[in-house]
C-alpha cells in the first residue's frame, strides 16, 4: 500500500474521514504527537492500529473527541473533579481515565474496564473527528517502542506502506504525549507526565499523587495502572545514559568515555569541549519537550552508538521530558557525587 502524505485541506480531511469510516487507520496531527486514528467503536479498525504499530494488545489507546458533548457516551460516570479538569484544560494535552461504557470495545481499552479520553486542541484533529461523527482511538503514530512522531515525516519513516494516509499539519507544538490522570475522590493520580504539570493539576485537586510508574522501572509482567509506562519506550538504537549534575561533571564524564560514535545531548546554553560531538535539545523544559523526540530520532540517523544526555529538570513539563529520557536510557542514570 502506498502511504499518501496530505496537506490538511478541507478536501483531504474529508478524504481521510472517508477512509476511517471505511474501517481504515490514518495518521492524524495533534498538539502533542502525531496519532494513528481509527473508529474507537469498531473492533476491526482498532485491531488495524495494533497491527500497523506492532503494539502489544494490553497497551490501551486514547479515545479522542471533538467536543465535550461526546464524553457522555464513552463512560458510565464523570466525577465533578474530572469535569473541573476538562473545563480548565480542554481542549488540550490532558487525558482523563474514567470507567468505560459498553460502547468502547475491550480492544480499544487494552482489556481494561476504564478508558482514556482526550479533547485535543489541534484544529485538524477536531475537524477530522467531527467529519467522522464518532470518537477516534489514536495512540502515537510510531512503530511500538520507537520515539514518538512529532512530524508527518516521522510517521512516514515508521509506517510507510502500512497505512493509507497521513494528514501533515507540520511540527507538533507540545512535542510530548498528553498528561494521563485518573481520579480517587478529589485526588488526582498522575499516570504519565505531560505538558499539563503537577502544579497545573493542583489548581483543581486537593492533592496530586505521582504514580510510581512515572519514575521507577516497571517490570513487563507487572500489573500497572498505566500499561504504556511498563514497556521499553522511546528507544533509539544507541545506548543512552542520563548524566545528572553540573555541566563540568558532564564534560569530564563524557571526555573520559569519548570515542568516534559518542554523542552528547546538551542544553542550548551549555559550553563543552569541541572534542565532544554534541546535539543541543533546548534551553528550557518547554523547548526540550518540543525537540526531544526529533533529537532521539536524529541520533539514530547519524549512527550514534553511545549517547550521554544532560539530565532535564523535573519541574513543570520537565517531568515529562525526564520521564521520556529515563525510558530512552533504559533507566541508566549517573549522578554527580555517586
Ligand atoms: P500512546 O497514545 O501511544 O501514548 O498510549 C496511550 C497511553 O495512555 C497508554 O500507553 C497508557 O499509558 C495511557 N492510557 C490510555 N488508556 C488508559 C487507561 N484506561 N488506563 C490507564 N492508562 C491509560
Ligand atoms: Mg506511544
Amino acid at each position: 500500500m502506498e502511504t499518501k502524505v496530505l496537506k490538511p485541506t478541507k478536501k483531504n480531511v474529508k478524504y481521510c474521514a472517508k477512509l476511517i469510516k471505511d474501517g481504515e487507520v490514518v495518521g492524524m496531527p495533534t498538539e502533542t504527537v502525531y496519532g494513528l486514528a481509527a473508529n474507537a467503536f469498531d473492533e476491526k479498525a482498532v485491531n488495524k492500529i495494533f497491527e500497523a504499530k506492532m503494539r502489544p494488545a494490553d497497551n490501551p489507546l486514547i479515545v479522542h473527541i471533538a467536543d465535550i458533548s461526546m464524553l457522555k457516551e464513552l463512560t458510565t460516570s464523570i466525577p465533578d473533579i474530572a469535569l473541573a479538569v476538562c473545563e480548565k484544560f480542554w481542549p488540550g494535552p490532558v487525558t482523563i481515565v474514567l470507567p468505560k461504557s459498553d460502547k468502547i470495545p475491550l480492544v480499544t481499552s487494552g482489556g481494561l474496564d476504564t478508558v482514556g479520553i482526550r479533547l485535543p486542541s489541534n484544529n485538524v484533529a477536531r475537524e477530522l473527528i467531527k467529519e467522522c461523527g464518532f470518537p477516534l482511538a489514536a495512540p502515537s503514530a510510531n512503530l511500538s517502542g520507537s520515539p514518538s512522531p512529532t512530524t508527518a515525516e516521522h510517521v512516514y519513516d515508521d509506517l510507510n506502506g502500512r497505512i493509507p494516509a497521513i494528514l501533515d499539519d507540520g511540527s507538533c507544538s507540545v512535542g510530548v504525549e498528553s498528561t494521563v490522570i485518573s481520579f480517587e475522590n478529589d485526588i488526582i493520580r498522575l499516570l504519565r507526565p505531560g505538558k499539563i504539570s503537577v502544579d497545573d493539576l493542583k489548581t483543581v485537586a486537593s492533592n496530586v499523587i505521582i504514580d510510581r510508574g512515572v519514575l521507577e522501572v516497571i517490570s513487563n509482567d507487572a500489573k500497572v495502572k498505566s500499561p504504556g509506562m511498563k514497556y521499553k519506550h522511546y528507544s533509539p538504537k544507541a545506548d543512552v545514559t542520563l548524566v545528572s549534575g553540573s555541566v563540568e561533571f558532564f564534560e569530564k564524564y563524557v571526555s573520559e568515555r569519548n570515542s568516534e560514535n559518542t554523542y552528547a545531548l546538551i542544553f542550548d546554553n551549555d559550553n563543552i569541549s569541541d572534542d565532544i560531538k554534541s546535539i543541543r535539545y533546548g534551553g528550557n523544559s518547554i523547548q526540550q519537550a518540543e525537540r526531544i523526540f526529533s533529537v532521539l530520532r536524529e541520533i539514530d540517523k547519524i549512527g550514534a552508538e553511545k549517547v550521554y544526555a544532560r539530565c532535564p529538570s523535573k519541574e513543570g513539563v520537565g517531568l515529562a521530558v525526564y520521564n521520556r529520557m529515563l525510558r530512552a536510557a533504559g533507566f541508566k542514570v549517573v549522578k554527580e557525587g555517586d
